[in-house]
């Protein structure tokens, strides 16, 4: 190990910045943030820290580095774009055994700094050893896509809860055990999720429960999965499927979406191919109530966004009925996924003004919809479950009014490497769906817009994940 990492307590120490510009202005900042006492010594010095020494939150020294003026700091940086005044930092700190760093000269530091991810009181601190600043940049951007922002918040509430929940146990592995299930299970969710007071009553009453050995209670999350590609997931929906005992998922779920579910989860296909569902629905609401009783964390995962024909507010109604804990997770819905993959804006000051999201499914062989509402001028309809009833799509649009010349687009498989864009107009679609062998989940873009696609496609399906 090259360095030692270390936090140091800097709170009211003297700390001295060398250098006025915009970089000693961010070193100063951090400090700040650390509690220090901070001067800054440069003759000049930019707008930013020139406000903070108005305002009194930071010293200046406003001549040339003179080396006996490190004398009693705790803490040194140099941030000057003179060489030799660097050099001559670094000496005089490390002459008086003060602790340096010289910003982008790592042989002249005596300590560096990490990036780092802050959700105080948890700092999490990256550091190559000097050797690559930006792939310590790029990890620590990795970390925060991991550490969601609540992991404060978390912190606090465990910290007042500490002595109380040291005095509940005698042993220490019976403690950790506890904190282990607190911090992983609903009570973490609540307060990720900004519920606090819900979070502290909930880890009151877990502490009391305890030594009744009653079994914990556990939650389902349902959580849009999007369109497909993974990197359309929100932090939360990734979050949640790292740490799910439990995934239920649906046909639509990409491949590549499954593969970021913690990998020791259980895993249970829920189907809803059409005409094939694998379990039926009301058999799915149960199987979440059952599993939450188990006190599993459940995520119940479904393609798109589950609020949009995706029949999630029946199973969260369900669990409504059954006091069983829920959170919803909204995601990136297809018409919003493939008409971006796809190069369609679904409104545009030239064409439309509106757009509308309908069902295709077909009911005893007819689309049940009012047609009047549709066709209506500078409008985009997005036709989700339209494939197997695009004849009659097309047909009724038309026998409503719509001029048979309105273009249309086909989106397979959007957002995904199998991606397929396939336009024409309310006459030839029918027969491009058959010709081209259309399949699966495809959804039907119909309107002006359409003819934004030849310029403003940009996907490359080839090079997706
Ligand atoms: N809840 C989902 C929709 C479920 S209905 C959502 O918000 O996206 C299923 C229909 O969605 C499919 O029949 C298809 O029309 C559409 N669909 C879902 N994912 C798609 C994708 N990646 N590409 C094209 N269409 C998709």
């Amino acid at each position: 190990m090259k360095f030692l990492p270390v936090f140091l307590d800097l709170k009211n120490r003297p700390c001295a910045v060398i250098g006025g510009g915009e970089v000693a202005s961010r070193k100063v900042s951090l400090l700040l943030e650390a509690g220090a006492k901070v001067t800054v010594h440069a003759p000049a010095v930019g707008e930013t820290l020139r406000r903070w020494i108005d305002d009194g939150k930071v010293g200046h020294v406003a001549r040339e580095f003179s080396p006996p003026s490190l004398d009693g700091c705790a803490l040194v940086i140099a941030a000057t774009d003179d060489k030799a005044v660097n050099r001559q930092v670094s000496d005089a700190a490390r002459e008086r055994n003060i602790p340096v760093n010289v910003v982008d000269q790592p042989d002249l530091c005596t300590f560096i700094m990490p990036s780092i991810v802050d959700r105080s009181p948890v700092i999490v601190a990256v550091s190559t050893g000097g050797a690559s600043p930006v792939l310590a940049r790029l990890i620590r951007a990795r970390l925060e896509t991991l550490i969601p922002a609540g992991y404060g918040r978390l912190a606090r509430l465990v910290a007042s809860f500490r002595d109380k929940v040291k005095q509940r146990f005698a042993h220490s592995s019976r403690r950790r055990q506890f904190w282990e299930e607190v911090l992983q299970g609903r009570i973490a969710e609540l307060v990720y999720s900004g519920q606090e007071q819900a979070a502290e009553k909930a880890l009151q009453q877990r502490l009391d429960a305890v030594d009744g050995g009653q079994p914990p209670v556990g939650e389902v999350y349902l959580v849009g999965g999007g369109p497909g590609d993974p990197d359309l997931l929100t932090f939360r929906a990734l979050h949640l499927m790292q740490q799910a005992d439990v995934v239920v998922y649906d046909r639509l779920v990409s491949p590549a979406v499954l593969n970021l579910i913690r990998r020791d989860a259980e895993r249970i296909y829920a189907g809803k191919e059409r005409d094939n569902h694998a379990i039926p629905q009301e058999d799915i609401n149960h199987l979440l109530v059952r599993l939450a009783r188990e006190g599993k964390r459940v995520v119940r995962l479904k393609g798109g966004d589950p609020f949009i024909f995706g029949r999630g507010g029946e199973e969260i109604d369900t669990l409504a009925a059954e006091g069983i804990p829920f959170q919803v997770v909204p995601g990136i819905t297809a018409a919003a996924g493939c008409a971006a993959y796809a190069g369609i804006p679904l409104t545009h000051r030239d064409y439309a003004q509106s757009v509308v999201f309908v069902t295709g499914h077909l009911q005893d062989g007819t689309v049940n919809l009012n047609w009047k509402a549709l066709v209506q001028p500078r409008q985009t309809i997005v036709f989700y479950m339209g494939l197997h009833g695009v004849e009659t799509i097309c047909r009724e649009l038309i026998r409503h009014g719509m001029p048979p010349t309105t273009l249309a687009a086909l989106v397979q498989q959007g957002t995904t490497r199998n991606q397929r864009v396939l336009t024409g107009d309310l006459q030839t679609l029918p027969s491009i769906v058959d010709k081209a062998q259309v399949k699966p989940p495809t959804l039907i873009i119909v309107g002006d817009v359409v003819e934004l696609q030849g310029r403003l496609k940009w996907f490359e399906p080839s090079a997706a994940n």
